[in-house]
Order: structure tokens, then sequence, then C-alpha cells
């Protein structure tokens, strides 16, 4: 069987992280090496290695990733500011954590 993802470990309390947000499907966490004042990741409860593995049936799941990190934007005051919503996928993305999770990040005006 594959290895336990960091993020399945931080939901099955193996790795201490403070979860700010739960559902059935989806949780959050603060990013341990925030790029910015706010950066959160949105997680699915569901392991999909990366953006390539999502199937037809993710399709709702993906669209309820985005709501999160729009609520938790709100929530964290920086929804009328600003913020970025990205996806890293593979090496040259950036991904280091092989299950799919959505960064929001603001606070701050953001170089790219
Ligand atoms: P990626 O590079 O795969 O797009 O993003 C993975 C993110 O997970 C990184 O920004 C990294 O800082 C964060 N991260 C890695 N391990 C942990 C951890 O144990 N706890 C938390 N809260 N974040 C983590």
């Amino acid at each position: 069987m594959e290895e336990k993802s960091i993020f399945e470990m931080i939901l099955d309390k193996e790795l201490e992280s403070e979860i700010i947000y739960e559902d059935e499907d989806i949780f959050s966490i603060k990013d341990i090496n925030p790029i910015a004042p706010v950066h959160l990741l949105i997680i699915p409860k569901k392991r999909i290695n990366t953006i390539n593995d999502v199937s037809d049936e993710d399709t709702l799941l993906i669209g309820k990733m985005v709501q999160v990190a729009k609520n938790l934007a709100k929530k964290y005051e920086i929804d009328e500011s600003g913020y970025r919503l990205i996806f890293n996928t593979n090496d040259d993305g950036g991904q280091s954590v092989y299950h799919i999770h959505l960064h929001l990040i603001g606070g701050e005006k953001l170089k790219w």
C-alpha cells in the first residue's frame, strides 16, 4: 500500500497541525512555512496525488475546494484586498506533497 501523505497523517492525528476548517470532504491547515501573512492549504480528505490524477468524478470536489477557499478568504479578511489560489503540480510546478492541495495566499501585495 502507498505510504500515507503528510496530510493524511495530519488528518489521522499522527502529525500535529491545527485544523482550521473541516467538513466531510475537505479540511484546511495553516502552511508550516508561510510565504505571506495568510497562507492556508485547502486539502481534500480523498488522496489524489496530483492535479493530473483528477477524474471526472472529482469535479464537484474541486469546486468545493474553491468554495472553501473563498469562504476562508472572507474569514481571514483578505477577500477584498485580494489573494491567490495555486495548485502546484509535479516537479517543475514546485509540488512537494503528493496529495493535492490548494494554496490560499494573501494579506500583502503579492509579487509573481
Ligand atoms: P507544495 O510544495 O506541495 O505545493 O506545498 C506543500 C506545502 O505543505 C508547503 O508549502 C509546505 O510548507 C507545507 N507543509 C509541508 N509539511 C507540512 C506540515 O507538516 N504541516 C503544515 N502545516 N504544512 C506543511
